[in-house]
């Protein structure tokens, strides 16, 4: 059982996760419960980082960041003991969860089950994990990325073998699209993997993608569920079990991209590589590209990339000049822009499913900047300022808002 920041806010809302992990405790299951810092709490660790410098050893903002789910881990530890229940908690590093040292952004590599295993049976019924940490081979406090206790869970669950991975959060499951920001989205009872992957890493941030493709890989029962309400949740799970196919799921955004046109680029083969050569090199997370028509021998190169690597990317291409062997007249950026996205495993089968996607952006007179798809996603890149408007109108166009399973 995971519990994220709002569900753990407070020790009230630790009181309400604590008696769903007794009803658990008391239909004769041993748990681990994984919990997240409390609402805010990481937000707040991370601005105080940022407030020391902007350029910080990354091995002390873990150690840092880590503490909030430290703190959550013996609150509820202390609380399932007040209630009568043994449990005790667990730092990644005690487990231990060993990961790359990737600080920030590690990757689990191993979990030690012995330690946990020989406790449940000596008599502890729940073990509390702090969510989120890991540790390196150096020994040192390592995080696993924003949202990483949703991994921690699920690659427990993995290691564990548990008959179940439920992930408690504060709405009902995984839905059409965000519930926030379109009021009439509806639940799903069922999300394929693929999907829930698509959908996790193209902004839905109700899943970490990581844990999506631990849970895909390792066939892990994985539940979405609301810890302030009692419905049946979203079971993500294979695309077999789901008997009802629509053509789109889910629809997804992401605010945090940036447009960057490389322009009067010479045409000519080789360019392309020299110019995303640099790119990569400076480490550049680039996602969606076009190459405009070529006019007098030049073109423009765009693509986007996170906002927050814009400046390095510019950095790279300027000294790309020098050292990758091309030349362009000037770089244009766009920071307002925001990516779309209609996922659905149903594309693989269906024709004409861009075109709605298109025609239902230029009825709303919304511009398409980039578009890049896959075979189950359609991605667009657009003016920021639509993208309520684009969500919405799109989620109608796919009979979203209706009922489904
Ligand atoms: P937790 O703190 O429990 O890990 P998160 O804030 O990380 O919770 O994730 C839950 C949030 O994900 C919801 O509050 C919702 O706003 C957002 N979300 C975005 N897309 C979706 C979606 N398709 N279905 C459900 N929730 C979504
Ligand atoms: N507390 C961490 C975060 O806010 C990890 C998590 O909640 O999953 O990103
Ligand atoms: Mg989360």
């Amino acid at each position: 059982m995971k519990f994220g920041g709002t569900s753990v806010a407070d020790l009230s809302k630790m009181k309400g996760a604590a008696l769903r992990v007794q009803a658990e405790v008391e239909s004769g299951n041993q748990i681990i419960l994984i919990v997240s810092a409390m609402a805010g709490t990481t937000d707040d660790l991370i601005g105080r980082v940022g407030q020391i410098s902007s350029l910080y050893d990354a091995r002390e903002y873990d150690a840092i960041v880590s503490s909030g789910e430290t703190v959550t881990a013996g609150l509820m530890a202390l609380i399932l003991q007040s209630m009568g229940i043994n449990s005790r908690s667990w730092q990644g590093w005690q487990i231990p969860i060993n990961t790359t040292d990737d600080h920030s952004n590690a990757r689990i590599r191993k979990i030690e089950t012995g330690n946990l295993i020989e406790k449940f049976a000596s008599g502890m019924q729940v073990a509390v994990v702090a969510g989120f940490q890991g540790v390196s081979d150096n020994s040192r406090i390592t995080t696993l990325g924003r949202g990483g206790s949703d991994t921690t869970a699920v690659a427990l669950a993995a290691a564990f073998k548990a008959k179940r991975c439920d992930i408690y959060t504060d709405v009902d499951g995984v839905f059409t699209t965000d519930p926030r920001i379109t009021p009439n989205a509806q639940k799903l009872e069922k999300i394929s993997y693929e999907e829930m992957l698509e959908l996790a890493s193209l902004g839905a941030k109700v899943l970490q993608t990581r844990s999506v493709e631990l849970a895909m890989s390792y066939k892990v029962r994985l539940r979405v569920l609301n810890s302030f309400g009692s419905g049946s949740g979203t079971l993500v799970c294979d695309e077999e079990d789901i008997m009802e196919k629509r053509i789109v799921s889910g629809i997804t955004f992401s605010k945090d991209e940036a447009k960057l046109t490389v322009v009067g680029v010479k045409d000519k083969p080789g360019m392309a590589g020299n110019v995303f050569d640099c790119l990569a090199k400076a480490s550049i997370n680039v996602d969606m590209i076009i190459q405009n028509i070529s006019e007098d021998g030049l073109t423009d190169v765009t693509f986007s990339c996170p906002t927050s690597q814009v400046g390095v990317a510019k950095k790279a291409l300027e000294q790309g000049k020098s050292t990758n062997n091309f030349n362009y007249s000037k770089l244009v950026e766009d920071k307002q822009v925001a990516k779309i996205s209609i996922v659905g495993i149903g594309m693989r089968s269906h024709s004409g499913v861009a075109q709605t996607m298109f025609k239902t952006l230029g009825k709303e007179n919304i511009n398409i900047k980039v578009i890049s798809t896959s075979e189950i996603k359609i991605s667009v890149l657009i003016d920021r300022k639509y993208l309520e408007l684009a969500v919405q109108s799109l989620h109608e166009a796919f009979g979203l808002e209706k009922a489904l399973n």
